[in-house]
Protein backbone atom coordinates (compact mmCIF):
# COMPACT_ATOMS: atom_id res chain seq x y z
CA UNK A 1 0.00 0.00 0.00
CA UNK A 2 2.84 2.40 0.50
CA UNK A 3 3.66 1.90 -3.09
CA UNK A 4 0.52 3.99 -3.94
CA UNK A 5 2.07 6.90 -1.93
CA UNK A 6 2.79 10.43 -3.44
CA UNK A 7 3.68 13.53 -2.49
CA UNK A 8 2.03 16.63 -3.21
CA UNK A 9 4.23 18.39 -5.98
CA UNK A 10 1.68 21.92 -5.32
CA UNK A 11 2.48 21.73 -1.24
CA UNK A 12 6.11 21.25 -2.32
CA UNK A 13 6.47 23.98 -5.27
CA UNK A 14 4.41 26.58 -2.21
CA UNK A 15 6.90 25.60 0.40
CA UNK A 16 9.82 26.20 -2.00
CA UNK A 17 8.75 29.99 -3.12
CA UNK A 18 7.39 30.54 0.08
CA UNK A 19 11.30 30.18 1.53
CA UNK A 20 12.75 32.08 -1.62
CA UNK A 21 10.30 35.48 -0.34
CA UNK A 22 13.06 35.31 2.55
CA UNK A 23 15.69 37.56 1.24
CA UNK A 24 14.80 37.80 -2.15
CA UNK A 25 16.88 38.77 -4.82
CA UNK A 26 16.71 41.73 -7.34
CA UNK A 27 15.70 39.37 -9.95
CA UNK A 28 13.90 36.66 -8.85
CA UNK A 29 16.20 34.58 -7.01
CA UNK A 30 16.84 34.93 -3.22
CA UNK A 31 19.95 36.21 -1.19
CA UNK A 32 20.08 34.04 1.99
CA UNK A 33 23.48 34.41 3.11
CA UNK A 34 24.98 31.61 5.54
CA UNK A 35 24.09 32.76 9.54
CA UNK A 36 22.07 36.14 8.22
CA UNK A 37 19.19 37.53 9.95
CA UNK A 38 17.85 36.40 6.19
CA UNK A 39 19.37 33.10 6.97
CA UNK A 40 18.00 32.80 10.60
CA UNK A 41 14.12 33.48 8.83
CA UNK A 42 14.43 30.65 6.73
CA UNK A 43 15.62 28.53 9.46
CA UNK A 44 13.11 29.35 11.77
CA UNK A 45 10.14 28.77 9.20
CA UNK A 46 11.57 25.18 8.03
CA UNK A 47 11.65 24.25 11.83
CA UNK A 48 8.19 26.31 12.42
CA UNK A 49 6.90 23.83 9.73
CA UNK A 50 8.58 20.37 10.99
CA UNK A 51 7.50 20.54 14.48
CA UNK A 52 3.82 21.23 12.98
CA UNK A 53 3.99 17.34 11.51
CA UNK A 54 5.51 16.54 15.32
CA UNK A 55 9.04 16.60 14.74
CA UNK A 56 11.35 16.48 17.04
CA UNK A 57 14.59 19.31 16.25
CA UNK A 58 18.12 18.60 16.98
CA UNK A 59 20.46 21.23 16.38
CA UNK A 60 24.61 20.59 16.85
CA UNK A 61 27.60 22.79 17.67
CA UNK A 62 28.05 23.77 13.88
CA UNK A 63 24.32 24.74 13.62
CA UNK A 64 22.83 21.80 11.52
CA UNK A 65 19.58 21.21 12.22
CA UNK A 66 18.20 17.66 12.37
CA UNK A 67 14.14 17.86 12.12
CA UNK A 68 13.28 13.88 12.99
CA UNK A 69 9.71 11.62 12.47
CA UNK A 70 9.95 8.55 15.18
CA UNK A 71 10.16 5.10 13.71
CA UNK A 72 8.81 2.26 15.79
CA UNK A 73 12.80 1.47 16.26
CA UNK A 74 14.21 3.77 17.90
CA UNK A 75 17.66 1.94 17.95
CA UNK A 76 18.09 2.00 14.55
CA UNK A 77 19.61 4.71 13.26
CA UNK A 78 17.75 7.76 10.97
CA UNK A 79 17.14 7.72 7.36
CA UNK A 80 17.95 11.23 6.67
CA UNK A 81 17.23 13.26 3.46
CA UNK A 82 18.42 17.40 2.92
CA UNK A 83 20.52 19.83 1.95
CA UNK A 84 21.26 23.32 2.94
CA UNK A 85 19.04 26.40 2.51
CA UNK A 86 22.00 29.00 2.54
CA UNK A 87 22.17 30.89 -0.97
CA UNK A 88 24.75 32.42 -3.10
CA UNK A 89 24.46 36.36 -3.32
CA UNK A 90 22.52 36.06 -6.83
CA UNK A 91 21.22 32.97 -5.94
CA UNK A 92 18.66 30.79 -7.09
CA UNK A 93 15.72 29.56 -5.46
CA UNK A 94 16.25 25.75 -5.67
CA UNK A 95 19.45 25.12 -5.51
CA UNK A 96 20.27 23.36 -2.02
CA UNK A 97 16.57 24.44 -0.65
CA UNK A 98 15.06 21.86 -3.23
CA UNK A 99 17.08 18.99 -1.11
CA UNK A 100 16.12 20.59 1.93
CA UNK A 101 12.25 20.98 1.44
CA UNK A 102 11.40 17.84 -0.59
CA UNK A 103 12.38 15.83 2.53
CA UNK A 104 10.12 17.49 4.54
CA UNK A 105 7.39 17.26 1.75
CA UNK A 106 8.57 13.08 2.33
CA UNK A 107 7.50 13.56 5.60
CA UNK A 108 4.70 15.45 5.36
CA UNK A 109 3.31 13.05 2.91
CA UNK A 110 3.67 10.07 5.45
CA UNK A 111 2.02 12.20 8.30
CA UNK A 112 -0.89 13.15 6.37
CA UNK A 113 -1.04 9.00 5.51
CA UNK A 114 -0.51 8.28 8.99
CA UNK A 115 2.77 6.20 7.69
CA UNK A 116 5.24 4.57 10.58
CA UNK A 117 8.44 3.24 9.30
CA UNK A 118 10.62 1.25 10.74
CA UNK A 119 13.50 3.12 11.36
CA UNK A 120 13.40 7.07 12.30
CA UNK A 121 13.41 9.63 8.86
CA UNK A 122 15.06 12.76 9.28
CA UNK A 123 15.67 16.01 7.68
CA UNK A 124 18.96 17.76 7.81
CA UNK A 125 19.63 21.17 7.13
CA UNK A 126 23.58 21.84 6.55
CA UNK A 127 24.88 25.21 7.29
CA UNK A 128 27.08 27.24 5.03
CA UNK A 129 27.37 24.93 2.13
CA UNK A 130 27.84 27.54 -0.04
CA UNK A 131 31.06 29.37 1.13
CA UNK A 132 30.24 32.70 -0.17
CA UNK A 133 30.43 34.14 3.26
CA UNK A 134 32.82 32.28 5.11
CA UNK A 135 34.89 29.89 3.21
CA UNK A 136 35.65 27.30 2.61
CA UNK A 137 32.29 25.79 1.32
CA UNK A 138 30.67 22.82 2.41
CA UNK A 139 32.29 23.67 5.74
CA UNK A 140 29.56 21.95 7.99
CA UNK A 141 29.24 18.82 6.43
CA UNK A 142 33.08 19.14 6.48
CA UNK A 143 32.97 18.81 10.02
CA UNK A 144 30.40 16.44 10.50
CA UNK A 145 32.81 13.99 8.04
CA UNK A 146 35.54 14.67 9.87
CA UNK A 147 37.66 16.98 7.34
CA UNK A 148 37.80 19.93 9.48
CA UNK A 149 38.59 20.59 12.78
CA UNK A 150 35.31 22.33 14.30
CA UNK A 151 37.69 25.62 16.13
CA UNK A 152 39.19 26.31 12.25
CA UNK A 153 35.13 26.25 11.31
CA UNK A 154 34.19 28.46 14.23
CA UNK A 155 37.21 30.70 13.39
CA UNK A 156 36.48 31.85 9.39
CA UNK A 157 35.22 34.84 9.18
CA UNK A 158 33.18 37.25 6.91
CA UNK A 159 34.41 40.43 5.11
CA UNK A 160 33.78 42.44 8.07
CA UNK A 161 35.29 39.95 10.06
CA UNK A 162 32.72 38.41 12.21
CA UNK A 163 33.41 34.33 12.92
CA UNK A 164 31.20 31.52 12.10
CA UNK A 165 31.60 30.45 15.57
CA UNK A 166 30.15 34.43 16.81
CA UNK A 167 27.29 34.21 14.12
CA UNK A 168 25.93 30.81 14.77
CA UNK A 169 24.79 32.19 18.81
CA UNK A 170 23.99 35.19 17.50
CA UNK A 171 21.45 33.80 15.18
CA UNK A 172 20.48 30.96 18.13
CA UNK A 173 21.53 27.91 16.36
CA UNK A 174 24.04 27.06 18.09
CA UNK A 175 23.30 23.71 18.89
CA UNK A 176 24.91 21.31 22.03
CA UNK A 177 25.45 18.40 20.60
CA UNK A 178 29.10 18.12 18.89
CA UNK A 179 28.76 18.17 15.42
CA UNK A 180 29.41 14.59 14.03
CA UNK A 181 28.04 12.64 16.92
CA UNK A 182 24.77 12.76 15.61
CA UNK A 183 24.15 9.35 14.10
CA UNK A 184 23.02 9.24 10.19
CA UNK A 185 22.01 5.49 9.08
CA UNK A 186 21.78 6.73 5.34
CA UNK A 187 21.98 10.28 4.05
CA UNK A 188 19.99 11.42 0.70
CA UNK A 189 20.24 14.67 -0.80
CA UNK A 190 17.77 15.88 -3.84
CA UNK A 191 19.42 18.69 -6.05
CA UNK A 192 19.01 20.12 -9.27
CA UNK A 193 21.47 19.11 -11.54
CA UNK A 194 23.29 22.40 -12.12
CA UNK A 195 24.19 21.35 -15.22
CA UNK A 196 22.66 20.37 -18.87
CA UNK A 197 22.52 16.68 -19.02
CA UNK A 198 18.97 15.68 -18.03
CA UNK A 199 17.45 18.06 -19.57
CA UNK A 200 19.60 17.75 -22.74
CA UNK A 201 18.19 13.72 -22.46
CA UNK A 202 14.74 14.91 -21.11
CA UNK A 203 15.30 12.58 -18.33
CA UNK A 204 13.10 13.75 -15.10
CA UNK A 205 16.03 11.92 -12.36
CA UNK A 206 19.40 11.40 -12.39
CA UNK A 207 20.51 8.95 -10.19
CA UNK A 208 23.96 10.10 -8.71
CA UNK A 209 26.25 7.26 -8.30
CA UNK A 210 29.61 9.41 -7.26
CA UNK A 211 31.48 12.96 -7.12
CA UNK A 212 34.55 13.53 -9.87
CA UNK A 213 37.77 13.95 -8.52
CA UNK A 214 39.58 16.96 -9.54
CA UNK A 215 43.61 18.46 -9.52
CA UNK A 216 44.28 22.13 -9.06
CA UNK A 217 47.59 23.08 -10.45
CA UNK A 218 49.39 26.87 -10.81
CA UNK A 219 52.13 27.04 -13.21
CA UNK A 220 54.56 30.10 -13.77
CA UNK A 221 56.41 30.00 -16.74
CA UNK A 222 59.82 31.68 -17.07
CA UNK A 223 61.22 33.20 -20.33
CA UNK A 224 62.80 36.38 -21.17
CA UNK A 225 61.89 39.74 -21.75
CA UNK A 226 63.21 41.13 -24.82
CA UNK A 227 62.53 44.16 -27.37
CA UNK A 228 59.00 43.05 -29.95
CA UNK A 229 61.18 44.58 -32.58
CA UNK A 230 65.16 43.58 -32.66
CA UNK A 231 65.14 40.10 -31.24
CA UNK A 232 64.65 37.70 -34.51
CA UNK A 233 62.02 34.66 -33.91
CA UNK A 234 64.65 32.01 -33.39
CA UNK A 235 66.33 32.41 -30.33
CA UNK A 236 63.22 34.20 -28.38
CA UNK A 237 62.39 32.75 -24.83
CA UNK A 238 58.42 33.71 -25.06
CA UNK A 239 56.70 32.42 -22.61
CA UNK A 240 53.09 33.18 -23.77
CA UNK A 241 53.36 31.04 -26.54
CA UNK A 242 54.42 28.39 -24.95
CA UNK A 243 51.30 29.45 -22.25
CA UNK A 244 49.41 29.32 -25.64
CA UNK A 245 50.35 25.59 -26.75
CA UNK A 246 49.73 24.30 -22.83
CA UNK A 247 46.36 25.69 -23.23
CA UNK A 248 45.15 24.35 -26.27
CA UNK A 249 46.78 21.04 -25.01
CA UNK A 250 45.07 21.05 -21.33
CA UNK A 251 41.91 21.09 -23.90
CA UNK A 252 43.44 18.07 -25.62
CA UNK A 253 43.74 16.52 -22.42
CA UNK A 254 39.99 16.18 -21.71
CA UNK A 255 39.21 15.16 -24.93
CA UNK A 256 41.35 12.15 -25.33
CA UNK A 257 39.61 11.36 -22.05
CA UNK A 258 36.32 12.08 -23.05
CA UNK A 259 33.55 12.20 -22.47
CA UNK A 260 34.33 11.81 -18.75
CA UNK A 261 36.55 14.36 -18.40
CA UNK A 262 36.73 18.12 -17.93
CA UNK A 263 40.32 20.22 -18.03
CA UNK A 264 39.89 23.93 -17.68
CA UNK A 265 42.25 27.00 -17.93
CA UNK A 266 40.59 29.60 -15.84
CA UNK A 267 43.04 31.99 -15.01
CA UNK A 268 45.88 33.60 -16.22
CA UNK A 269 48.76 36.80 -16.15
CA UNK A 270 51.29 38.11 -18.32
CA UNK A 271 54.48 39.82 -17.63
CA UNK A 272 55.40 42.38 -18.41
CA UNK A 273 51.82 43.01 -20.57
CA UNK A 274 53.20 45.28 -22.97
CA UNK A 275 52.73 45.35 -26.73
CA UNK A 276 56.25 45.58 -27.95
CA UNK A 277 57.72 43.00 -25.06
CA UNK A 278 57.87 39.67 -25.69
CA UNK A 279 56.25 38.26 -22.86
CA UNK A 280 59.48 36.50 -20.40
CA UNK A 281 56.77 35.32 -17.90
CA UNK A 282 53.53 33.75 -17.30
CA UNK A 283 51.04 32.36 -14.54
CA UNK A 284 48.22 30.30 -15.23
CA UNK A 285 45.97 28.12 -13.42
CA UNK A 286 44.86 24.57 -14.71
CA UNK A 287 41.99 22.48 -13.11
CA UNK A 288 41.22 18.93 -14.41
CA UNK A 289 38.45 16.59 -13.40
CA UNK A 290 37.86 13.12 -13.79
CA UNK A 291 35.05 10.88 -12.13
CA UNK A 292 37.62 7.91 -12.16
CA UNK A 293 40.63 7.99 -9.61
CA UNK A 294 42.66 6.00 -12.08
CA UNK A 295 42.26 8.49 -15.20
CA UNK A 296 42.46 11.24 -13.07
CA UNK A 297 45.95 9.91 -12.20
CA UNK A 298 46.64 9.61 -15.71
CA UNK A 299 45.49 12.82 -17.13
CA UNK A 300 47.81 14.45 -14.63
CA UNK A 301 50.99 12.02 -15.47
CA UNK A 302 50.13 13.63 -18.94
CA UNK A 303 49.67 17.08 -18.05
CA UNK A 304 53.01 17.12 -16.30
CA UNK A 305 54.69 15.32 -19.02
CA UNK A 306 53.27 17.22 -21.92
CA UNK A 307 54.22 20.89 -19.83
CA UNK A 308 57.57 19.81 -19.53
CA UNK A 309 58.04 19.08 -23.08
CA UNK A 310 56.40 22.05 -24.27
CA UNK A 311 59.07 24.18 -22.01
CA UNK A 312 62.35 22.20 -23.25
CA UNK A 313 61.29 22.52 -26.68
CA UNK A 314 61.43 26.64 -26.51
CA UNK A 315 64.13 26.41 -23.77
CA UNK A 316 61.72 27.93 -21.18
CA UNK A 317 61.68 27.33 -17.12
CA UNK A 318 58.82 26.25 -15.18
CA UNK A 319 57.05 25.51 -11.64
CA UNK A 320 54.33 23.65 -11.69
CA UNK A 321 52.65 23.23 -8.12
CA UNK A 322 49.81 20.76 -7.70
CA UNK A 323 47.67 22.93 -5.28
CA UNK A 324 44.97 20.61 -4.28
CA UNK A 325 44.05 16.53 -4.89
CA UNK A 326 40.72 15.95 -4.19
CA UNK A 327 39.78 12.27 -4.98
CA UNK A 328 36.63 11.06 -6.57
CA UNK A 329 33.71 10.05 -4.53
CA UNK A 330 31.45 6.94 -5.36
CA UNK A 331 28.62 6.76 -3.33
CA UNK A 332 26.67 4.04 -1.61
CA UNK A 333 25.88 0.68 -3.31
CA UNK A 334 22.56 0.38 -1.03
CA UNK A 335 22.07 4.01 -1.49
CA UNK A 336 22.17 3.91 -4.85
CA UNK A 337 20.07 0.89 -5.72
CA UNK A 338 17.21 2.78 -3.25
CA UNK A 339 17.37 5.63 -5.85
CA UNK A 340 17.21 3.56 -8.90
CA UNK A 341 14.63 1.15 -7.66
CA UNK A 342 12.40 3.67 -6.43
CA UNK A 343 12.38 5.78 -9.87
CA UNK A 344 12.10 2.09 -11.94
CA UNK A 345 9.14 1.56 -9.83
CA UNK A 346 7.59 4.67 -10.33
CA UNK A 347 8.38 4.80 -14.08
CA UNK A 348 10.58 7.67 -14.33
CA UNK A 349 12.70 8.29 -17.63
CA UNK A 350 16.51 8.57 -16.05
CA UNK A 351 19.86 8.32 -16.17
CA UNK A 352 23.09 7.11 -14.09
CA UNK A 353 25.27 10.63 -13.46
CA UNK A 354 28.14 11.80 -11.58
CA UNK A 355 28.09 15.33 -9.98
CA UNK A 356 30.35 18.02 -11.75
CA UNK A 357 29.74 20.05 -8.73
CA UNK A 358 30.23 19.45 -4.63
CA UNK A 359 27.63 19.05 -2.54
CA UNK A 360 27.50 18.42 1.24
CA UNK A 361 26.55 14.57 0.11
CA UNK A 362 30.16 14.56 -0.94
CA UNK A 363 31.56 15.13 2.25
CA UNK A 364 29.29 13.09 4.73
CA UNK A 365 29.63 9.98 1.78
CA UNK A 366 33.16 9.54 3.77
CA UNK A 367 31.66 8.45 7.00
CA UNK A 368 27.69 7.71 6.36
CA UNK A 369 25.71 5.62 3.40
CA UNK A 370 24.76 8.44 1.30
CA UNK A 371 24.06 8.66 -2.32
CA UNK A 372 21.78 11.66 -4.36
CA UNK A 373 18.88 12.52 -6.97
CA UNK A 374 19.07 15.04 -9.19
CA UNK A 375 16.63 16.39 -11.63
CA UNK A 376 16.89 18.80 -14.42
CA UNK A 377 16.85 22.48 -14.33
CA UNK A 378 16.64 25.31 -17.59
CA UNK A 379 19.93 25.47 -19.74
CA UNK A 380 21.84 23.88 -16.28
CA UNK A 381 21.64 27.20 -15.23
CA UNK A 382 22.63 27.79 -11.35
CA UNK A 383 24.20 30.25 -9.20
CA UNK A 384 22.20 33.08 -11.14
CA UNK A 385 18.73 34.73 -10.13
CA UNK A 386 17.33 33.14 -12.95
CA UNK A 387 17.64 29.25 -12.15
CA UNK A 388 14.65 27.12 -12.76
CA UNK A 389 12.50 23.63 -12.52
CA UNK A 390 9.33 22.65 -13.29
CA UNK A 391 7.39 21.96 -10.57
CA UNK A 392 6.37 18.75 -12.34
CA UNK A 393 10.26 17.51 -12.35
CA UNK A 394 10.75 18.76 -8.70
CA UNK A 395 7.70 16.22 -7.81
CA UNK A 396 8.75 13.36 -9.62
CA UNK A 397 12.88 13.91 -7.45
CA UNK A 398 10.67 14.31 -4.44
CA UNK A 399 8.30 10.69 -5.10
CA UNK A 400 12.04 9.55 -5.47
CA UNK A 401 12.98 10.71 -2.35
CA UNK A 402 10.39 9.24 -0.43
CA UNK A 403 10.37 6.02 -2.09
CA UNK A 404 13.66 5.58 -2.14
CA UNK A 405 13.75 6.77 2.22
CA UNK A 406 11.16 4.05 2.58
CA UNK A 407 12.78 1.35 1.34
CA UNK A 408 15.40 2.10 3.12
CA UNK A 409 13.66 2.27 6.80
CA UNK A 410 12.96 -1.08 6.12
CA UNK A 411 15.31 -3.08 7.24
CA UNK A 412 16.63 -6.09 5.30
CA UNK A 413 14.21 -9.15 6.49
ZN1 LIG B 1 23.64 23.20 -3.47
Amino acid sequence: MNENLRVDGQRLWHSIMAMAEIGPGQHGGSCRLALTDEDRAGRDLFVGWCREIGCSIEIDDMGNIFARREGRNAVLPPVVAGSHLDTQPHGGRFDGIYGVLAGLEALRTLHDNDVTTEAPLEVVVWTNEEGSRFAPAMIASGVYAGLFEKDYAWSRRDSEGRSLGEELSRIGYMGEKACGDHRIGALLEAHIEQGPILEAEEKQIGVVIGGQGQRWYDLRIKGRDSHAGSTPMPGRRDALVAAAEIISMVQNLALDFAPDAVATVGEMSVLPNSRNTIPGEVFLTIDIRNPDEKKLAEMARELRACVIDCIDKHQLECDLDEIWDKPPVRFDIDCIAAVAGATRDLGYASRQIVSGAGHDACQVCLVAPTSMIFVPCAGGLSHNEAESAELEDLEAGCNVLLHAMLTLAEPAG
